[in-house]
């Protein structure tokens, strides 16, 4: 089961609903990156437990590029030096 909750930033109005972090969803583990389309963060499986193809896409732009964000640093990837996190409101609990 993984927890998806809000993420704000605290310079920008930039927000994402996600892990964040390193989890596991029921179709693979998943890393949270940064899309290099449009710069949103998503958790993306990075590979399938029953060896399915993947592809992997941001759900926003459709691109297939993206780099691996640095969930203990937190940066936001839309502003220069705001810090993503977690809110208190608006956990979404994803039932497998
Ligand atoms: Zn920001
Ligand atoms: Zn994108």
């Amino acid at each position: 089961m993984a927890s998806w909750k809000t993420h704000n930033c605290n310079s920008c109005d930039y927000s994402f609903v996600g892990s964040g972090k390193p989890d596991a969803l029921m179709m693979g583990p998943t890393i949270p990156v940064i899309c290099s389309g449009c710069n949103e963060i998503y958790d993306r499986i990075i590979h399938s437990p029953i060896g399915e193809k993947l592809n992997g896409k941001c759900y926003e732009c459709g691109s297939k590029k993206y780099i691996e964000w640095d969930y203990k640093a937190k940066k936001c990837p839309q502003c220069e030096d705001g810090i993503v996190g977690e809110s208190d409101g608006g956990v979404l609990i994803m039932a497998d």
